[in-house]
């Protein structure tokens, strides 16, 4: 499995798995649990959940489909930025913890940028991680700005990642947020790295991959895959979706089909607002 260094050198897969939407509707718990299973089975080890998704369902999916098997899983949670202050931050992480049935979150991140000062959010990251209920604490959703005033912050540098969307055909970042968390050494997050499926849709890029003998979303995280320091966490609900998704880590895209996708998904050539779902 190819995996990312976080900046407490730690490795973690590059190809994880998100979770949104699942543990909503009954008739498909039975598969999306099955989906986790034989991904963790697989090596995709990195679970991607937040106490939004389904008010909690999502951490509490999660949790039953790790039982028994905690250590062999990086479990990512978010907490919602109206809970990301000093007293409220403490009972979410709690709560968060009980629904994943575990004694610790491996990353937490702040979903995204709200109204409580990035300090009082920091401060108690900080206390959580000294406490043992994180380990790593990272952020979602934050422009190169923004990224600029947390590392400002005392104690803000402790970062380990920040969680954004990226895929084909959202490429914004590469102009500036992409580059600086590089040159930072903070590794980034892509999240809908299938735009939710509709990558499908693209017939250009649908006969791009079918040419390289690879599905569009083998192509889109192949795409992905191929650039160090970047995780991506497709969410599939079914055991052939994630093998499917797990065999693009073995696809090769050359220097061809690489300026092909480029042409059909033009890199920015300006500075745009952040792109968020
Ligand atoms: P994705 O880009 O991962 O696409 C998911 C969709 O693609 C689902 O409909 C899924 O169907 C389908 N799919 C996956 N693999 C295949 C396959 N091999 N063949 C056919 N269809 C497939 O979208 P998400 O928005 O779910 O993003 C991934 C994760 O990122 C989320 O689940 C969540 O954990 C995280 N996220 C974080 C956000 C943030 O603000 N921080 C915002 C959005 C997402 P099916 O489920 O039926 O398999």
């Amino acid at each position: 499995m190819k995996t990312v260094t976080l900046p407490s050198g730690e490795a973690v897969p590059a190809l994880g798995m998100g979770t949104w939407t699942q543990g909503e509707q009954a008739e498909r718990r039975k598969d999306e649990i099955a989906a986790l299973q034989h991904g963790i089975d697989l090596g995709l080890r990195l679970i991607d959940t937040a106490e939004m998704y389904g008010e909690g369902a999502a951490e509490e999916l999660v949790g039953e489909a790790i039982r028994g098997r905690r250590d062999e899983v990086f479990l990512v949670s978010k907490v919602y930025p109206f809970n990301a202050g000093r007293r409220s931050a403490v009972a979410a992480c709690e709560r968060s913890l009980q629904r994943l049935g575990v004694d610790c979150i491996d990353l937490y991140l702040l979903h995204w940028r709200g109204d409580i000062p990035f300090a009082e959010t920091v401060e108690t990251f900080e206390c959580l991680r000294q406490q043992g209920k994180i380990r790593h604490w990272g952020v979602s959703n934050l422009d190169p700005q923004d990224m600029q005033e947390l590392l400002a912050v005392e104690h803000g540098a402790q970062v380990a990642t920040n969680q954004v969307l990226y895929n084909l055909s959202r490429r914004g970042i590469e102009w500036d947020l992409l580059p600086w968390c590089r040159q930072q050494g903070i590794p980034l997050m892509a999240y809908s790295p299938l735009e939710q499926a509709r990558l499908l849709r693209h017939q250009p890029l649908r006969e791009l991959a079918a040419a390289n003998g690879m599905t569009v979303f083998q192509m889109a995280l192949a795409w992905l895959l191929r650039q160090d320091g970047l995780i991506a966490i497709p969410k599939a609900s079914s055991r052939r979706h994630v093998e499917e998704n797990h065999a693009a880590l073995d696809k090769h895209l050359d220097a061809e089909t690489l300026a092909a996708l480029d042409r059909m998904f033009p890199p920015p050539t300006r500075a745009k607002p952040l792109e968020m779902l």
